[in-house]
């Protein structure tokens, strides 16, 4: 019975497969087929986490204020937009390019369209198609919705994962020293080998329709080969970017290249035009200077003002509170606010936060985020989180070895670690306590007290045993 159903099967399957193959357009049959992954999402998901993580993102991200260079973006984006092939398109999808004034060359893409361009990209980029190349590459990340289908994979973990899985740079993530307490960090989560893959096969295939040489895509790795990996440490952690220009090659070999402009006039125009500009700050800085603007606007996150280091004992009385749309719920003493919001959030009393030279700086306090690491073992990866956590504070030192505690039910680390305070000169104590998502990233609370100032002890052992995790 199971043999007969298995031929029946099989049969079906040759039978469909024929009937695909002859109604497939001639010149589809040599690309290389792109499956879609499975996905517990809703399209209407991936434009509501989107909009969400684009709020956030342009709260965070120096946009380049020039309508020239901005229209020409994003013409060259709704050319690939309107370039993908009919069945990776959504109606509700909403393909928009936005300039970020950042040095490094990368973009990156958010579900459901929304796409940012980093002006380090465009001046790398020898040509229009180079510099299109990313982008079809980003916009194919978006139409395989790789965010959603990657937040399916791994446990679901409110939005925190949701904005975790959904967006990847065309030359993957910073390393981790990077992405401790940066607010953005998780718009940098690394897709899998096989998103990129897919991402440069249908970039090639968007390129090809739009009228651009897809071999472009494939030459932008060498130009950012040539421009020692744009800062990005490309090279050092991406050693795939070579099986990656001869797949993109291959790729190009079997497609028919519409007609399209290779006029280099405007691109260049706006290359001579960006060169104006003052040299764009890296990401790290962005995130280092906590500022949007060089010019020292208020992030409105944090007072402008130093944090006076006296503050009121913790109250005795806690709240309730919910961070990471869901993924995080925690007490608080009642007496202590959040400060910050996205990814990497504060609680602290009224004069235990401020900024320092435009950075901000907690005297007392807790903070929650979530880190990528390079190692899936909670010691290791705690300790990557500490080297990271030592390359912006430099007075920072560990007190003692990791001990085995608990968090949120699930096996822990804590460790105490040294340091001097940026605002007031002091000695604090910060306690770190690390425990894995079910998705791998580190997830960890870390408690600031001055070293003099026991009575926070009580407040920060509350806290930690108040934390629930949905993942
Ligand atoms: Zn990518």
């Amino acid at each position: 019975m199971i043999k007969n159903l298995m031929f029946k099967r099989q049969n079906l399957i040759a039978w469909l497969t024929l009937v695909a193959i002859s109604v497939m357009p001639l010149s589809a049959i040599a690309q290389t087929p792109i499956k879609l992954h499975s996905n517990k999402y809703s399209v209407q998901d991936d434009v509501q986490l989107g909009r969400e993580a684009a709020r956030q993102a342009e709260a965070q991200f120096p946009l380049l204020r020039d309508n020239e260079v901005q229209n020409y973006v994003s013409r060259v984006g709704e050319r690939l937009a309107s370039s993908i092939p009919s069945q990776f398109r959504h109606a509700e999808f909403d393909y928009y390019f936005k300039v970020v004034n950042a040095r490094d060359i990368n973009a990156f893409a958010l579900p459901g369209g929304p796409m940012y361009v980093n002006r380090g990209m465009i001046e790398a980029a020898r040509t229009e198609g180079e510099m299109a190349g990313v982008m079809a590459h980003e916009i194919s990340h978006v139409a395989l919705r790789h965010g959603t289908a990657q937040a399916t994979k791994g446990q679901k973990y409110g939005l925190l994962a949701g904005i975790a899985g959904v967006a990847g740079t065309i030359f993957g993530g910073p390393a981790v020293g990077q992405l401790a307490q940066a607010p953005f960090a998780v718009y940098f989560l690394k897709f899998s080998r096989e998103y990129e893959n897919e991402a440069d096969t249908l970039g090639a295939q968007i390129m090809a329709n739009a009228g651009y040489d897809p071999r472009d895509l494939a030459n932008m790795f060498q130009t950012i080969e040539r421009q020692g990996g744009g800062g990005g440490g490309f090279l050092s952690s991406h050693p795939s970017a070579k099986d990656r220009y001869a797949r993109i090659n291959r790729e190009a070999e079997m497609l028919r290249v519409n007609a399209g402009t290779r006029d280099t006039r405007e691109f260049n125009r706006i290359q001579e035009r960006l060169r104006g500009y003052p040299a764009a700050p890296t990401m790290a800085e962005i995130q280092r200077t906590g500022q949007r603007y060089p010019s020292g606007e208020n992030t409105g996150n944090y007072p402008n003002n130093a944090p006076r280091g006296r503050v009121e004992y913790p109250s005795g009385r806690f709240q309730n509170v919910t961070i990471f749309n869901g993924g995080v719920q925690v007490s608080v003493p009642n007496n202590w606010r959040q400060v910050g919001d996205g990814n990497s959030v504060w609680f602290a009393p009224e004069g235990g936060y401020g900024q320092v030279n435009g950075q901000p700086v907690f005297t007392h306090g807790v903070s929650f985020g979530v880190a990528q690491t390079n190692s899936r073992n909670l010691q290791s990866a705690s300790q990557e989180l500490i080297n990271s956590l030592a390359q912006g504070n430099s007075n920072l030192r560990t007190t003692g070895g990791f001990q085995r505690t608990s968090l949120a039910n699930r096996n822990a680390m804590f460790t105490t670690l040294s340091n001097i305070n940026e605002a007031t000169g002091q000695r604090e104590v910060v306690r770190l306590i690390t425990t894995q998502l079910r998705d791998g990233q580190l997830f960890y609370m870390i408690a600031v007290a001055p070293q003099n100032e026991r009575n926070f002890e009580g407040a920060f052992d509350t806290i930690m045993r108040s934390v629930r995790i949905n993942d």
